[in-house]
């Protein structure tokens, strides 16, 4: 079958597209073009197989809408005009200063994403620290990620899952919180059944949806919207009354016990059901199989972090592994499941908190350290963090930020209210969008365009979801006249020459030598790897330092297995009290049903790759919108009709699917699409993560005149 394709050499890589982080090789013919993608059979984390996504993955490096050229314009009303990247560049940093200037050095901001290369970060980062300047600066993972961070943080004492996709075979329970692996993380999801087919135990799914995942659970949790805090509180409740609680682990590793019994009283199963829609008995059901198992472990991923409980929805889960003795275990862990293919890249080594190495800016000693690796005055470093992506867009609302970067991120399809996103865009003095695709639909508000390369037209690394670094080899060179996002990044820290001593890098590898100096004595640490060394091994999980690489060792597989080893200066993790408080948008007379959105299989993110690839797109080629059959009945709406959405924010019109998957008083609309859902959600944010509450807004129905 591959010959027929004409491969004449396999490249080895890391998918760019989801945080699996499933090895693959591209396959290019005769002249160098890419023609198939298959698994790599020795890979750890796939063990050959690849989703839908990634089989087809070697199409997007020439799909439809591929940018060749920068672009440039003096107003977004003007067509672009095609331009060389030294004009582009130049009017770009001419802005910039022309801004910083004006305004201040904070009124330029910069949002990044999770899909470049670990490198890139970095150098994305030392460009926007070291010599732009600017503390506004952040990534796309704010709407994905960023409540798992914040939980880790606050029970852990630093950020970094703790478990791996093995301890799928060690554990004799596990709770899925908002999580439809199967369509989301394929091949996590085979991972896990094939796990459960050698070692059976209960699968227990908490989503307000039927997904995928539920109808293959053991026991499905059909929680109302945003109260998983209450159900975490009644499982922790009845655990304490049973005496199930695992009292040694938590007298050696936790703060906090007594503070979490006392407000978990409030939370006996019978009322507790009445917030959260689980009978009573179900929750104790719940609780005694999650104590009782050997080990168990949870997973979670949107459905807790898109919240305005996200954080604490994962303190929740920390605190029922903590008191049940489940971290650091071998199938007793808290595993988030991460989004993009480089989530966790932006984490560990540049975002709106950070310095690399997950130092932070707030700490005087880390910005020395930094400041004087990098060779700059520590004193150029602003002394707190930044502005989240979800409060720069209101700040260009207010004026405090005139000109915005973007780099591999599209607001205008994924954020939420994007009626708002739009007016905000189109109020901003200037704005660049690099991205790989011209179409993308923000780049209607854009002065300058700039085509970067994708995924494996580069070469660096990826940290998937469980701290794994692997390696994207360059299968084929940037497309066209596009350059790499590091080149870019490159060339326009040369326009930044503001007298310090900052020195860029320009090949990859020399970029990752600097990272593994200033990772050495992190949790973090990579000081041991070397890309030829991630290549050979399939990966590498984190920390692996220059004595793990001495003895020969794998990488790490799990943190905090000694105990009293975590990141707090005491070595305890925080047992924290979760009281609830309900502060959602909720259904009422005039807005009757909760929408909820969310992935498709066969789409990633705002179909800028996935829209145009006949495979994906043709399963899934239009939006559509799952309503309760009842629901349907009792409003005269039929499946496959076409009903007009309103929110308060907006209004959307989409096609019906009339299925059983959602409650009566429920809608979900896939997250993927273009002027659909986001036209309607709220977004509410998290007070401790900044992330918006996706899935829980309220809406009316209307049918739309068929004519
Ligand atoms: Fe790529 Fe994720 Fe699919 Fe693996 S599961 S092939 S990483 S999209």
């Amino acid at each position: 079958k591959m010959a027929d394709k004409g491969v004449v050499d396999w490249t080895y890589s890391t998918c760019g597209y989801c945080s699996t982080g499933c090895s693959i090789e591209i396959g290019t013919n005769a002249v160098g073009k890419p023609v198939a993608s298959r698994g790599v059979g020795g890979a750890d984390v796939n063990r050959g197989k690849l989703c839908l996504k990634g089989i087809f993955e070697y199409e997007v490096f020439e799909a439809i809408g591929r940018a060749s050229t920068p672009l440039i314009r003096d107003h977004i009303h003007e067509p672009y005009s095609v331009s060389s990247w030294d004009p582009a560049l130049d009017k770009m940093a001419s802005e910039i200063k022309r801004i910083q200037a004006t305004y201040g050095r904070d009124s330029f901001a910069v949002v990044s994403t999770g899909q470049i290369l670990t490198e890139e970060f970095y150098t994305l980062g030392k460009l926007v620290r070291g010599a732009i300047g600017t503390n506004n600066y952040d990534g796309n993972t704010t709407l994905c990620m960023a409540s798992a961070v914040s939980g880790y943080k606050r029970s852990f004492g630093s950020d970094g899952p703790p478990g791996c996709y093995e301890d799928f075979e060690h554990t004799d329970c596990l709770i899925a919180w908002g999580s439809n692996l199967p369509e989301q993380h394929p091949i996590i999801y085979w991972r896990m059944k094939d796990a459960m087919e050698k070692r059976r135990f209960p699968l227990i799914v908490v989503d307000p949806r039927v997904t995928i995942f539920a109808q293959n659970a053991d026991i499905h949790l059909p929680i109302t919207p945003g109260t998983d805090v209450v159900l975490q509180n009644a499982l922790i409740h009845v655990i304490l009354k049973e005496g199930l609680e695992d009292l040694d682990y938590i007298n050696a590793n936790t703060t906090g016990f007594d503070e979490l019994a006392k407000e978990v009283e409030n939370y006996d199963p019978t009322s507790a059901a009445k917030l959260c829609g689980i009978d009573e008995d179900t929750i104790r059901t719940v609780a005694r199989l999650y104590a009782k198992a050997n080990r168990a472990m949870s997973i979670w991923t949107m459905g807790i972090n898109q919240s305005t409980h996200g954080s604490d929805g994962v303190v929740g889960i920390n605190n029922l592994n903590l008191v049940t003795g489940n971290i650091g275990k071998p199938g007793g862990t808290s595993l988030s499941i991460t989004g993009q293919c480089n989530a966790m890249g932006t984490r560990e080594w540049s975002s709106c908190s950070g310095l690399p190495g997950y130092r932070a800016l707030e700490k005087a000693e880390d910005r020395e350290e930094i400041a004087k690796f990098w060779g700059i005055d520590p004193e150029f470093f602003p002394k707190k963090r930044g502005l989240t992506e979800t409060d720069i867009f209101p700040a260009i609302e207010t004026g405090e930020i005139k000109g915005l970067w973007l780099v591999a991120t599209n607001p205008m399809t994924s954020m939420a209210n994007t009626a708002r996103i739009r007016k905000t865009l189109e109020k901003l003095e200037f704005l660049v969008v690099q991205d790989a695709y011209t179409d993308v639909e923000t780049s209607q508000y854009a002065h300058v365009f700039l085509p970067a390369g994708i995924w494996a037209e580069k070469e660096g690394v990826f940290t998937n979801t469980e701290r794994r670094v692997n390696i994207t080899r360059q299968v084929t060179p940037p497309f066209e006249d596009s350059k790499s996002d590091m080149q870019i990044f490159n060339e326009l820290a040369k326009r930044f020459d503001n007298g310090q001593k900052i020195h860029f890098p320009e090949r990859p590898v020399d970029v990752f030598e600097e990272m593994k100096t200033l990772s050495k004595g992190r949790l973090c640490d990579i000081s041991g790897m070397s890309h030829d060394l991630i290549e050979q091994e399939r990966g590498i999980q984190w920390p692996y330092t220059e004595e793990h690489a001495a003895q020969g060792a794998k990488g790490t597989q799990r943190l905090y297995t000694q105990p009293a080893t975590f990141c707090y200066a005491n070595g305890r993790a925080k047992l924290i009290p979760l009281p609830f408080i309900n502060n959602n948008e909720v259904p009422d007379e005039q807005y009757p049903f909760w929408l909820n959105s969310g992935r498709l299989v066969e789409h990633w993110h705002t179909r800028t790759k996935t829209g145009k690839i006949g495979n994906n797109n043709k399963f899934s080629p239009i939006p559509f919108m799952e309503m309760s059959p009842d629901a349907g009945h009792e409003l005269g709406i039929k499946h496959q009709s076409y009903v007009r959405v309103t929110s308060r924010r907006g209004d959307a019109v989409v096609m019906v699917m009339l299925t059983h998957r959602v409650p009566k008083n429920m809608v979900f609309i896939p997250f993927h699409f273009y002027d659909c859902v986001n036209r309607l959600t709220l977004g509410l944010l998290d007070p401790h993560s900044r992330q918006p509450a996706f899935k829980q807004s309220a809406v009316a129905i209307e049918q739309v005149d068929q004519d």
